[in-house]
């Protein structure tokens, strides 16, 4: 069988008994157009390895496989087991390869075995963040991510400096990658409709991404500095970081975090590190 010939999305769901489980949050894109606009948006090459949490029944997964991209699809839920083995069918052996496992625990750089690997993802909203600080933070990090989040998360993750969604994520994703939201998907679009709205975030990684130790640094400061939003930057961060250092990192101690560029918090994660 050929990936044209397989069922539509509907009625594969249907032949195998598959609702979606809210535990797992799933909400299904079954409208081909969407998904492959998402892989548009995600402009990789064909042949290039791509990493997809959560298939559930495909639409995505078979909107790569078109594209001619070699995709390992990691899926929590074994229901879809069935499915997705009847999708790997209608490909080239080697091209899907299905994982089913808890993508919070799975090491990607054992899965794609020492090459480059992109993620494409419609994310569960449940694990949306912390699949994102996983892959920002290391120690494997992707060529590039085109991830569907809910928007409030998304706006969190493209947020400049000064606006109200702008904290801890905003300055962990801006300082290892250039992020952009590049479209708004409306709940219609999902089967069943989630409650809030979701847009597609891409992020690619900055190539003077922070060092290991410099992140850590930036991840401390930021969760003391944002732990107390409201309060001034001499207040928030005492007991870590004295005035003459917050100073030394050309930062104002009587700021707010929400008004410290990412910039300015990589100095102050530097000006740190050197007095430790
Ligand atoms: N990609 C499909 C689509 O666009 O129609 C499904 C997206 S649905 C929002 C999220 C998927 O992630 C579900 O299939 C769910 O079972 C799966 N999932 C949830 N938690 C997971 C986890 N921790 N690891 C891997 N997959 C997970």
């Amino acid at each position: 069988m050929s990936l044209d010939a397989l069922p539509p999305l509907r009625d594969a769901l249907a032949e195998h008994g598959l609702l979606a489980k809210k535990a797992f949050g799933q909400h299904f894109l079954l409208d081909l157009n969407i998904t492959r606009k998402i892989v548009r948006l995600a402009g990789l090459t064909p042949g290039d390895r791509v990493i997809e949490v959560g298939p559930g029944p495909g639409g995505l997964t078979r909107a790569l496989l078109e594209a001619s991209l070699r995709v390992t699809a990691i899926e929590k839920d074994q229901r879809f087991g069935p499915l997705l083995k009847d999708l790997a069918q209608a490909t080239d052996p080697g091209t899907l390869t299905l994982v089913f496992a808890d993508a919070l625990s799975v090491e990607e750089s054992v899965l794609m075995a020492g090459e480059p690997g992109h993620v494409v993802s419609n994310l569960p909203y449940n694990v949306g963040t912390a699949l994102l600080i996983k892959w920002l933070t290391g120690p494997w990090m992707p060529a590039s991510m085109t991830l569907m989040f809910q928007k409030e998360v998304a706006q969190r993750i493209v947020a400049p400096v000064n606006g109200q969604a702008y904290g801890r994520l905003a300055i962990i994703a801006q300082a290892t990658c250039e992020a952009h939201t590049v479209m708004d998907v409306p709940a219609r679009a999902f089967t069943p409709p989630p409650k809030v709205e979701s847009a597609v975030v891409r992020l690619r990684p900055r190539t003077d991404r922070p060092s290991p130790g410099r992140l850590e640094a930036l991840q401390r400061l930021t969760a003391a500095a944002f732990g107390q939003r409201r309060k001034m930057l001499r207040t928030s961060l005492k007991g870590m970081v004295g005035e003459p250092l917050i100073e030394a990192a050309g930062l104002d101690p009587a700021a707010r975090a929400e008004t410290v560029s990412v910039d300015g918090f990589l100095r102050l994660a530097d000006a740190w590190i050197a007095a430790r």
